[in-house]
């Protein structure tokens, strides 16, 4: 038998017997992606290349240094590792126990934290994780809706957290946009949860972590602080910290905190095990050590002064766009921000939130619609827009260029009520000349 169609030189033959053998292993030949796999190293161009000429203001998003990049794409992806540092299933971790103690080492001092498990995937698995350690299917979980600036994991109807559970959600205040606590103190005490989130993902006012507490305390829940869109301000001392009020704190590593792609839970002594054994054997399998190893080069970063810097820097600028709008008669949920993060309600300049970010991508700036509190609309077409700083602040913009971003920001918007493409290209130019001036880390 042949196998004339087979041409790579990193298979060879031995024809002995009539049998094949394949003396290399190699099968796919081992060459770079480039020359491997055009169709999607060309994808990868042109993302980077759109990464590097647009102007990101997802409030969620953010530039990772070439230091966490090298990490993530590094060779502990070959590695499995099921269990924890030195009590794992597999051998071979004398390596790999090291790189998950600096991990948790670092998110220790960074945060000042007696636990840190730095394996769970991502934000809603180690949300999922707390329901796993401390809630039976049926009871009773309380957080902000998802239409108010809660998380989907928060107990969210669509999501299993509001399947599986039964969820209480609380919101903001009509009047001022923010969480109105005697609310949630009433519903706490009127459904007494088991467990309870603070923390959100279009929340632009700072979260009182010690009220919560107090509620908590009161009702005998557990109370949770989800600090993923904001565990970079608390890390740089811009935002204050829920340790000491919430035993449990939930966080992204790739928002402000400008890691990987990854997620952190830490605790109190007193939940350690209980999270650590709904990670791992509860939920997950093998940690992604890769990850482990970049979420410890951003906590490296993040102990740095400079990164103290850039956190005051995320805020000010927050709040520089933020006056910008508002001069130029943008409505502001909450009046304005406390953080890296603006809520605009376009009701009031007559055009929808996915129209206004849709002209907004054409023109080169990048964001996302968003519902607003009360919104009538549905979310998939919601009124309102959700923008944020940290992402800009990371290639070093300041107040003179937030200025620019809200020219351009209004620019678009009316030139997308004209629907004038013409004018939208203008500003994609300005856009572009602006984002050169200022490179995007990483790339
Ligand atoms: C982003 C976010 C999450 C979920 O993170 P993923 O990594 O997208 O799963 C959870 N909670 C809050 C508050 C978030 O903002």
């Amino acid at each position: 038998m042949r196998l004339p169609f087979i041409s790579s030189p990193f298979l060879h033959f031995s024809n002995c017997k009539g049998e094949i053998k394949l003396t290399s292993f190699s099968i796919i030949p081992d060459t770079s992606l480039d020359v491997k796999d055009p169709t999607l190293s060309g994808l990868l161009r042109e993302e980077e290349n759109r990464q590097r000429t647009k102007l990101p203001l997802i409030p969620s998003e953010n530039y990772v240094s070439r230091a966490v990049r090298e990490a993530t794409g590094s060779v502990l992806t070959n590695k499995y590792s099921e269990g924890y540092i030195g009590k794992r299933y597999y051998e071979g971790q004398q390596w790999i126990d090291q790189v998950e103690q600096l991990a948790v080492d670092r998110a220790k001092a960074v945060f000042g934290v007696e636990h840190a498990n730095v394996q769970p995937y991502s934000g809603s698995p180690a949300n999922l994780a707390i329901y796993a350690a401390f809630l039976k299917p049926g009871d009773t979980v309380m957080g902000m809706a998802l239409p108010m600036g809660g998380h989907l994991t928060h107990g969210w109807h669509v999501s299993v957290t509001g399947g599986w559970f039964r969820s209480v959600q609380y919101g903001v205040s009509k009047e001022s946009g923010r969480i109105d606590l005697d609310e949630v103190r009433e519903l706490a005490k009127k459904e007494r949860p088991k467990l309870i989130f603070c923390g959100g993902t279009a929340v632009p006012r700072e979260i009182d972590f010690s009220a919560f507490a107090d509620i908590a305390r009161e009702v005998d829940a557990i109370l949770v602080a989800d600090i993923a869109h904001i565990a970079g301000l608390i890390a740089g001392g811009v935002h204050q910290s829920p340790v000491g009020h919430a035993p449990i704190v939930s966080t992204t590593t790739h928002k402000t905190l400008r890691g990987p792609r990854g997620a952190m839970l830490m605790s109190t002594k007193e939940y350690a095990q209980s999270l650590d054994k709904a990670v791992f054997p509860g939920l997950q399998g093998g940690p992604h050590n890769h990850t482990t190893a970049a979420i410890a080069v951003c906590l490296h970063e993040a102990a740095q002064p400079e990164f103290k810097l850039y956190a005051q820097q995320v805020v000010q600028n927050a709040k520089a766009l933020a006056e910008e709008l508002l001069d130029r008669g943008y409505n502001l949920i909450s009046g304005g921000t406390d953080n890296h993060l603006i809520l605009i309600d376009l009701t009031s300049k007559d055009i929808l939130g996915k129209r206004a970010a849709k002209a907004l991508d054409q023109a080169g700036i990048v964001t996302n619609y968003n519902t607003i509190p009360y919104d009538p609309r549905k979310p998939f077409n919601p009124s309102g827009l959700r923008i944020g700083t940290p992402a800009v602040t990371s290639r070093g913009m300041g107040k003179e260029e937030m200025r620019l971003l809200a020219q351009y920001i209004d620019e678009a918007i009316q030139a997308a009520k004209r629907e004038s493409e013409m004018e939208l290209t203008r500003i994609a130019q300005a856009v572009a000349n602006l984002a050169e001036q200022f490179p995007a880390p990483g790339l």
